[in-house]
C-alpha cells in the first residue's frame, strides 16, 4: 500500500471530443479514487498544438460535469508548463542521461523502427531542428498492473533511446505524463491498455527523476472491430449528453460492476453514489481489447 494519500487523475488530450472509451477511462479513474476516498485530477495533455481540435476542452470539461464526473482543485493545462519541461530536459542533457539527435525517421524505419542510438556519442550541440532522446538499457523493465497483471520490456531492443522532444520542439507526452504525474503527486493511474506498452518507458523516467512509481490499471480498450480503436482520430461519435443517465449506467456495466436494474434511468448523481462504494476492479474483464457488439446495448 501506498503510505501516500490516494491522488488519481483522468488525463485527456484535446485532439477530439469524449467517445465511449475515454469515457470509460474517466468513470473508472474517478471511481476508483473515490472508492479510496481520494483526490480526483483533471489534465488536459494539449501539447500537441497541431493535434488540439478547437472547442475540445470545454466540450470534454462539460461532459465530465454533466456525467458527474466532478474534479478537484484546478485543470491543469500541459501547455502553461513548458518551462518546467524544458528545465528537467536541460537537466537530463547536462548528467548525460538524454542527448540531442538529428536522425531522419527514414534513418530509423531502415532499422526497424527501434532506434540504434547512433547520437548517443556524437555530442551534437542544442539545435533548433534536434530531438532530445534518452537513453535506455538493456534490461526487462517489469510492471505489476492491478488488473494485466505483469508485464515486462527490453527498453533497449523493443524501442531503442526514446524521444522526449520531438524535432519539431513538441515535448513528447512520454515525458510530459511522468513530469505532471510526479509534480501533481500521483499515487494510482487508471487509464486505457492503450498505454500499457508506454509504461515501461514512463517507469524509465521515474527511475530517472528519482521519483517513486505510482500504482497502475490499465482498463480494456473498446474495439470497433478486431483491430479498430475507437479513438477521436477516427472521429468516434461524441458520447451523447442528453441522455447521460443511461450512457452511464451502460459504462458501469460494460466496466463488469453490475449496477442494480433500479439504477437504470436515476440520475447520475444517484449512479455514483452507488458505484464508488462498490467499485470493484477485479470485474473488470482482464483483457487489454474488447469488442464494441460484446457490450450490453444502449
Ligand atoms: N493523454 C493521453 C490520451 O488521451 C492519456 C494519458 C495517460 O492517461 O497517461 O491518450
Amino acid at each position: 500500500m501506498h503510505a501516500k494519500p490516494y491522488v488519481g487523475r483522468f488525463a485527456p488530450t484535446p485532439s477530439g471530443h469524449l467517445h465511449f472509451g475515454s469515457l470509460l477511462a474517466a468513470l473508472a479513474s474517478y471511481l476508483d479514487a473515490r472508492h479510496h476516498t481520494g483526490r480526483w485530477l483533471v489534465r488536459i495533455e494539449d501539447l500537441d498544438q497541431p493535434r488540439n481540435m478547437p472547442g475540445a476542452t470545454d466540450h470534454i470539461l462539460s461532459t465530465l460535469e454533466n456525467y458527474g464526473l466532478g474534479w478537484d482543485g484546478n485543470v491543469l493545462q500541459q501547455s502553461q508548463n513548458l518551462d518546467r519541461y524544458s528545465h528537467i530536459l536541460h537537466s537530463l542533457i547536462k548528467r548525460g542521461e538524454a542527448y540531442y539527435c538529428d536522425c531522419s525517421r527514414k534513418l530509423i524505419m531502415e532499422h526497424g523502427g527501434v532506434y540504434p542510438g547512433f547520437c548517443r556519442t556524437r555530442d551534437l550541440p542544442a539545435g533548433s531542428n534536434h530531438a532530445i532522446r534518452v537513453q535506455v538499457p538493456d534490461q526487462q523493465i517489469r510492471l505489476s498492473d492491478r488488473l494485466q497483471g505483469i508485464f515486462s520490456q527490453n527498453l533497449a531492443s523493443e524501442v531503442g533511446d526514446f524521444v522526449v522532444r520531438r524535432r519539431d520542439g513538441i515535448v513528447a507526452y512520454q515525458f510530459a505524463v511522468v513530469v505532471d504525474d510526479i509534480d501533481q503527486g500521483i499515487t494510482d493511474i487508471v487509464r486505457g491498455a492503450d498505454l500499457l506498452d508506454s509504461t515501461p518507458r514512463q517507469l524509465w523516467l521515474y527511475h530517472l527523476l528519482e521519483a517513486t512509481p505510482p500504482r497502475y490499471l490499465h482498463i480494456p480498450l473498446i474495439m470497433r472491430r478486431q483491430g479498430e480503436k475507437l479513438s477521436k482520430r477516427l472521429a468516434s461519435e461524441p458520447i451523447e449528453t442528453g441522455h447521460a443517465p443511461a450512457t452511464l449506467f451502460r459504462a458501469l456495466t460494460a466496466l463488469g460492476q453490475q449496477p442494480p436494474h433500479a439504477l437504470r434511468n436515476a440520475p447520475v448523481s444517484e449512479q455514483l453514489a452507488w458505484a464508488a462504494p462498490n467499485w470493484q476492479p477485479q470485474r473488470l474483464p482482464a483483457i487489454q481489447q474488447m469488442l464494441e457488439d460484446s457490450l450490453p446495448p444502449t
